[in-house]
């Protein structure tokens, strides 16, 4: 696994050094991270990595999964849907679930480290353990609950107040709380898979296989097969450009055999796609992580034409690799790009064909998009800031009232 030095050549000297130097302050303190799963989903994706490389800079960081019956899960997954406004009601027996499974967790985890950083709400409750322990809990929310359905946020709130820090993705995503708390985006690690360099022969095999030519542009969205991501739309909109300029779409995406309205909106999709063969639909297992980012890499242009949207990481993944990117102005898309600058934000079908045709015709123009939106990831969404954020919200549990830290 890659370590600290590896991301040397990618983020700077300066970068590094201060990760370094950051660990330096915090040496030997013990951070335990706790989640609901270690394999699957953006959490665990990012734990894996920086769990070692909070190693490598001194901290004693571990990291601990709690587990449950699935009559437990069954109901986190209800509350993480209601969190985002699914409307559901939360009964006296759901309550009754989810402390009984917090009391197991209790007391097979040990809890005894300086700082607990717990992701998601499923381990909210473990919360409960600090009044012995006296450290330091940090509730980390990974998730939009900007607009839960109700009951959904007051089935937790009186348990996340009872944490010393809350950390949200962005500032659209939060709510008030009496405790305080910080914002830190996302990243994407740019040595993973899914991001790192792949050699020409590694993307031509897999066009080969998906059966694309690479003879003419391609304008490609990656996502789930979602209504929210809008599919359809970007049929629609590629369409349109297609009858001024010649392209072909790659719609690559999974998710669809586990959940029913995935199949659903894939269905939907090949019947607009009909007989198209510039339409190329790709149903991708979920571990196709080369293959995203081969497909990302092939691309002329990349679409994200949510309607509505979390942070929406494909869009770092594809301006990482250089992509003039086109996206819809939802969620956390406009931190990503800035509108002719680092990308195309967009509001309609039409906005997005005509920006297709534009940069389909405008070479240069789109690859100085993808280069600003390259150097925007580079400063603002790979790991390393994450880490960085991290490290400081450690800092400022142990000393809250000082804002500057000397190095
Ligand atoms: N992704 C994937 N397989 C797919 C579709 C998407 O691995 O079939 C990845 C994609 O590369 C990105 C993540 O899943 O890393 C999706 O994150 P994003 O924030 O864009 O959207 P979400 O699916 O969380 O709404």
């Amino acid at each position: 696994m890659a370590g600290l030095e590896e991301y040397r050549p990618i983020v700077g000297e300066g970068v590094v050094a201060e990760l370094r130097l950051l660990g330096e302050r915090l040496t030997g303190r013990s951070i335990l991270n706790v989640n609901s799963t270690r394999v699957g989903g953006g959490v665990a994706e990012i734990l894996n990595r920086l769990v070692p490389l909070l190693q490598e800079v001194g901290l004693d960081a571990r990291w601990d999964v709690i587990r449950g019956p699935q009559e437990f899960f069954d109901l986190t997954k209800r509350l993480h849907n209601a969190l985002h406004g699914k409307h559901d009601i939360f009964t006296a027996q759901d309550r009754e679930i989810f402390n009984h499974a917090t009391e197991q967790n209790l007391a097979s985890l040990d809890l005894g480290a300086d700082i607990v950083f717990i992701h998601d709400p499923q381990p909210v409750g473990l919360i409960r353990a600090k009044r012995d322990l006296s450290n330091k809990w940090i509730w980390r929310c990974h998730i939009d609950v900007s607009a839960p359905a109700h009951g959904a946020w007051e089935f937790i709130a009186p348990t996340v107040e009872k944490y010393d820090l809350t950390v949200f993705s962005a500032p659209q995503f939060s709510r008030e709380l009496p405790i305080p708390e910080v914002l830190i985006a996302p990243s994407i690690d740019p040595l993973s898979d899914k991001n790192r360099e792949l050699r020409g022969s590694e993307i031509e095999q897999v066009l080969k296989r998906i059966g694309v030519r690479s003879d003419k542009p391609i304008v490609t969205q990656v996502s789930r097969f979602d209504r929210f991501k809008d599919p359809l739309g970007v049929i629609d909109a590629f369409r349109l450009a297609r009858e001024r300029v010649d392209c072909q779409l790659i719609l690559a995406g999974g998710g669809a055999t586990d959940d029913p309205e995935g199949a659903q909106v894939l269905k939907e999709v090949r019947e607009r796609a009909a007989d198209d063969n510039d339409i190329h639909i790709v149903d991708l297992p979920p571990t196709s992580n080369v293959e995203i980012n081969a497909i990302q890499r092939a691309s002329t242009v990349v679409i994200q034409k949510s309607l509505k949207e979390g942070f929406g990481l494909t869009v770092s993944e594809a301006l990482w690799k250089g992509k003039p990117v086109i996206a819809g102005a939802v969620g956390g898309i406009p931190l990503q790009i800035t509108h002719k600058y680092s990308g195309i934000l967009t509001h309609t079908v039409e906005g997005t064909a005509f920006w297709i045709k534009m940069l389909l015709s405008a070479p240069e123009f789109a690859a100085k998009l993808g280069e600003n939106g390259r150097e925007h990831v580079r400063n603002n969404f790979l790991l390393t800031r994450h880490m960085r954020d991290y490290m400081l919200a450690f800092l400022y549990l142990e000393r809250p009232h000082e804002s500057v830290v000397e190095l």
